[in-house]
């Protein structure tokens, strides 16, 4: 882990406690340890138990901070339950909830390989439910746990997921996966509404590509090819998108520099989303 030690002043997130799902490998781990960086008390949360408990050690380490791992499979409520249990057992209280865990799923983007059996297994198994679903239960236990904090003084909390630029575009990931990360932007949007009364706050991050360990297993290429091909279709040239940046975005999301902010979808693309690239025909012309 590359340290950075950070001034009493410069950390964002002294005093808070968060929960990272999917917390072992890639965003969720680049997360980890930059919260860490800033002072935050954590709880890992990944299926890869092995991976997850060596990131402990090495943050501890690394920073001294109080960090601890739990196996949670985000799609079995009560696994997410105990997860947000081992934040207020191990440290008293939950300020930051990322829901970040997810998976891909089929790389099947055309209408014509999607069947009707496909999807509906799709969606009560593999990509699409799982992605919801993990992240309405992150979503639902943490509030109770930030609600219920509220009867010791404790007020607000932020709650984080993590999106895409699938959960805006059309045309980049599955039928599933495109409608999961829709999904997850109507979720931010609900919980923002119900729970603005408690002072909590909902948001989501969205990446465009990152050369995460998932990119590489689902494109079976190098990170420096993923890098390459990304860079060519990206709008913002001269630079990568890395974890660190989607982690930094939720570093904001998760500080008190963020307080007033709620129901947003912080979109990490470089503008990627805003591009109608029909128009460059006409930029080319002139
Ligand atoms: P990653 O595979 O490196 O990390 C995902 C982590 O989630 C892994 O540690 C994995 O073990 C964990 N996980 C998988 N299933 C789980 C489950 N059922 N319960 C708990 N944990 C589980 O991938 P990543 O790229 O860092 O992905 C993190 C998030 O970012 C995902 O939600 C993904 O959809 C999203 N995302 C990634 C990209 C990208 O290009 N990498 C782009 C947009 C959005």
């Amino acid at each position: 882990m590359a340290t950075t030690l950070l001034s009493t002043l410069s950390r964002r997130l002294d005093g808070k406690v968060a929960l990272i799902t999917g917390g072992a490998s890639g965003i969720g781990q680049r997360s980890a340890e930059i919260f860490a960086q800033h002072g935050a008390k954590l709880v890992i949360a990944d299926v890869q138990d092995e991976l997850g408990h060596s990131l402990c050690q090495s943050i501890s380490s690394a920073t001294h901070n109080d960090i601890t791992y739990i196996h949670c499979d985000v799609t079995n409520e009560s696994q997410v339950k105990a997860a947000v249990e081992k934040a207020l057992n191990s440290f008293g209280k939950l300020d930051i909830m990322f829901n970040n865990a997810g998976i891909l799923g089929d790389n099947k983007f055309q209408l014509k390989d999607s069947h009707k059996d496909d999807f509906e297994r799709v969606l009560r198994a593999v990509t699409t439910l799982f992605l919801i679903t993990g992240v309405f239960l992150g979503i639902k236990h943490a509030a109770q746990a930030m609600i219920s904090a509220t009867n010791k003084g404790v007020i607000g909390g932020s709650i984080i997921s993590t999106a895409s630029v699938s959960g805006s575009l059309g045309g980049t990931g599955s039928y599933a996966y495109t409608c999961s990360k829709h999904a997850v932007l109507g979720l931010t949007r609900n919980a923002a509404v119900e729970l603005g009364q408690f002072g909590i706050r909902v948001n989501c991050v969205s990446p465009f590509v990152v050369a995460t360990p998932m990119a590489k297993q689902f494109t079976g290429v190098s990170e420096e090819v993923i890098e390459g091909v990304t860079g060519e279709i990206a709008n913002l040239k001269h630079l990568t998108l890395k974890a660190d940046d989607i982690a930094n975005a939720a570093l904001f999301l998760g500080s008190d520099e963020s307080r007033y902010v709620s129901g947003h979808n912080l979109v990490v693309d470089g503008g990627m989303t805003i591009v109608n690239p029909s128009f460059s025909v006409l930029q080319q012309q002139n």
